[in-house]
């Protein structure tokens, strides 16, 4: 076997460009996954067949080798992808192009110049689905498949700090199923657990996708609602608040109905780290546990607990 065969075997991509970005080697991987025999690509510059592969990035990369005999690594953190194959099977997980690692090195001529780039491509799809999979998995509540309290910390920390830095508004709901003891008491934990997916079915499908539905614990979750005026937001959760008083959930051979608590929060100025906007919406929920079934904002709190400063300016 000749050493041109021997790169023909290999699986991975392996192009040859010379100075002039005109393709010398196009091995058996590349045709295979491009579609294109090397007798169409060699000779012809690289860009007529790829065209998004002219831009600046690529040929600083290109010129880093040339002219200092560097090795290049594209990751694929960073780029995705050189080549844009198409996955066989259509988009997976949100990816619709083989996710490509590679490695751009010199080759030398016998007088030891450098002139040619050779670019190593290796797919590394799978690996990145298998990732994108486990950080899905890690971020999710095992039960109702709502995200979970790590996420809902993280993600709220984000938004916060987004939203105060732009000056945006944002604002949140925390809701608590009502009587829920003595639903699990009455029909049993099963049908309780039952009523937990329902229900966080049902909340999801009333919100924006940019919202997030977390379960904070138990029978308590917490949607963020980026871009959401108060208003707005007491507006979701009185939407939310009746849908799910509305729905006759059904386990075995009896039906049942469920309530729940809301409280809603936004951020203002003195609010300095995300966990005050919890607080706030707690405090609400809180309020909202003396009525049950009902939504309480954070503004409907300071109004009627007004502190000791707004009492005297008011009197
Ligand atoms: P309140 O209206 O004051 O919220 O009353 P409650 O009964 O809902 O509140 P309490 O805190 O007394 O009880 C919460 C119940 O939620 C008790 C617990 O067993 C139940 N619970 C928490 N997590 C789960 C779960 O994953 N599955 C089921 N089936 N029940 C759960
Ligand atoms: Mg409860
Ligand atoms: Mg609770």
């Amino acid at each position: 076997m000749k050493a041109t065969d021997i790169l023909d075997t290999l699986p991975i991509g392996l192009v040859v460009l010379d100075r002039s970005y005109r393709v010398q080697s196009w091995n058996h991987w590349m045709t295979i996954h491009s579609g294109m025999n090397p007798d169409a690509i060699l000779n012809h510059s690289i860009f007529n067949f790829y065209p998004g592969l002219n831009k600046p990035s690529f040929i600083r990369a290109c010129k880093t080798v040339l002219t200092f005999g560097n090795v290049v690594y594209l990751s694929q953190k960073l780029h995705r992808y050189l080549f844009p194959f198409r996955l066989p099977g259509g988009s997976v997980d949100g990816c619709e192009y083989m996710q490509q690692s590679c490695t751009m090195s010199p080759v030398h001529s016998e007088d030891g110049t450098i002139t040619q780039v050779a670019i190593a491509v290796h797919d590394v799809t799978d690996t990145v689905l298998m990732e994108r999979r486990l950080r899905r998995v890690n971020n999710l509540d095992d039960l109702t498949g709502a995200f979970n309290r790590r996420y809902l910390d993280q993600r709220l920390r984000e938004e916060f700090d987004r939203h105060r830095r732009y000056n945006r508004t944002l604002s949140i709901c925390i809701f608590d199923l009502d009587h829920f003891k003595e639903t699990n008491d009455s029909i049993g934990h099963l049908a309780g657990d039952h009523a937990l997916i329902e229900i966080r079915k049902l909340v999801t499908g009333h919100l924006r996708d940019i919202d997030v539905l977390a379960r904070f614990g138990g029978e308590e979750f917490v949607c963020i609602m980026p871009e959401t005026t108060r208003a707005d937001a007491a507006q979701v959760s009185e939407r939310l608040r009746s849908s799910i008083e509305e729905t006759v959930l059904h386990w075995k051979n009896s039906e049942f109905r469920i309530t729940a608590s809301f409280g809603v929060a936004t951020l203002r100025p003195e609010m300095l780290e995300a966990r005050d906007m919890l607080e706030a919406a707690d405090k609400a929920l809180y309020k909202a546990k003396e009525k049950r079934n009902s939504v309480v904002s954070d503004a409907e709190l300071s109004s009627t607990q007004a502190s000791p400063i707004e009492q005297a300016g008011r009197s």
